[in-house]
C-alpha cells in the first residue's frame, strides 16, 4: 500500500514537472470563434489579446493556447465596440486578472461596451503614436487619431464605427504584422495617400471579415502583405467573405487563409 502511494507520487511530481517545464508556445493566434475577431499574441507567459469575439467561447480558445498556470493577460485591446469583437470580454474578465484594457474612445451604443466604460478603471484610451509593449513585442497603433484632449466619446468617423477600429502594427517571429480591424476602403485610402502605414507586411488580418468594402486594389498594391488571414463565421449571414476581395488577393498575390476552413490560425 505505502509503495503505490509513493509511486503515485512520483508519478504525479513528474507530471507537475512537465507542465511547468513544457514552453508555451510564442505566437500569434487567429482564433477561429466563428463570426467574429480574436487574436492572441503570446510571448511567453505575456499575452496581448485584440478582440475577444462574439461571445464567451473565447474563454476556451483561451486555455488551449495559455499556459493553464497563467491567469492574466497582460492586455485586451478593443479595435471597435460592435459585438463581434466585444463579445467575449465580460466573461474574460470574470475569469482572468487582464491588466488593461486598451480602446478608442468612439461614440457607440452597445450594452456591454457602456457596462465596461461604467465598471472598470483599468481602461485606457489609446490611438496613432501609442505603442503596447510587452518584454519581447511592440505593437504600433496607426489609427485612428485620438484626440487627447477630449473629454467625452468621438463621433465615427463618417458616421460608421468600423472606420474607428484601431489599426495595428507589430513584428514579431521575424514577420510583420497588419491588423486592421473592421476598417474599410474610406480608411484604408486614407492610411495609403497620408503615408500613415508601411508596406511588405507578412501578414494581414484584413479588414472586415474579407468583405467587399475592404482591402481594396489600391490597399493591397501599396502593403503587399503575403498571406492574409479572413476571420469569418461558417454559412455567416453578412456573405463574408466576398468573392471580389478573394479574387483581389490573387491578383496580388496575396495567399490567404479563412477561419472558418481552418479553425485556429497560427503563426509561430
Ligand atoms: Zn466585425
Amino acid at each position: 500500500m505505502k509503495s503505490r502511494v509513493w509511486r503515485v507520487g512520483v508519478w504525479l511530481l513528474l507530471v507537475l514537472l512537465y507542465l511547468l517545464s513544457t514552453k508555451y508556445e510564442d505566437s500569434v493566434v487567429f482564433l477561429d470563434v466563428g463570426q467574429g475577431d480574436a487574436i492572441l499574441i503570446q510571448s511567453g507567459t505575456e499575452q496581448i489579446l485584440v478582440d475577444t469575439g462574439p461571445n464567451g467561447d473565447v474563454i476556451y480558445k483561451l486555455q488551449r493556447y495559455m499556459p493553464f498556470f497563467d491567469r492574466r493577460i497582460e492586455y485586451i485591446v478593443l479595435t471597435h465596440p460592435h459585438q463581434d469583437h466585444l463579445g467575449g470580454i465580460l466573461e474574460i474578465l470574470e475569469r482572468y486578472e487582464v491588466g488593461k484594457i486598451l480602446y478608442y474612445p468612439v461614440c457607440y451604443s452597445n450594452n456591454d461596451y457602456e457596462y465596461l466604460l461604467q465598471n472598470f478603471d483599468n481602461l485606457i484610451q489609446i490611438g496613432r503614436g501609442d505603442t503596447i509593449r510587452l518584454k519581447n513585442i511592440e505593437v504600433d497603433v496607426l489609427w485612428p487619431i485620438l484626440e487627447r484632449s477630449i473629454k467625452e466619446c468621438v463621433k465615427p468617423y463618417n458616421g460608421n464605427v468600423n472606420n474607428d477600429s484601431l489599426v495595428l502594427e507589430f513584428e514579431y517571429l521575424n514577420k510583420k504584422f497588419l491588423l486592421m480591424g473592421d476598417i474599410e476602403r474610406e480608411v484604408e485610402s486614407v492610411l495609403v495617400a497620408q503615408d500613415l502605414i508601411s508596406s511588405n507586411y507578412d501578414v494581414l488580418k484584413a479588414g472586415h471579415h474579407c468583405s467587399k468594402t475592404s482591402s481594396s486594389e489600391t490597399f493591397l498594391e501599396y502593403t503587399s502583405p503575403s498571406f492574409a488571414v479572413c476571420s469569418v463565421g461558417i454559412k455567416n449571414s453578412f456573405g463574408h467573405p466576398s468573392s471580389e476581395t478573394l479574387k483581389n488577393f490573387s491578383r496580388y498575390g496575396v495567399k490567404y487563409l479563412l477561419t472558418s476552413e481552418q479553425g485556429d490560425i497560427q503563426v509561430k
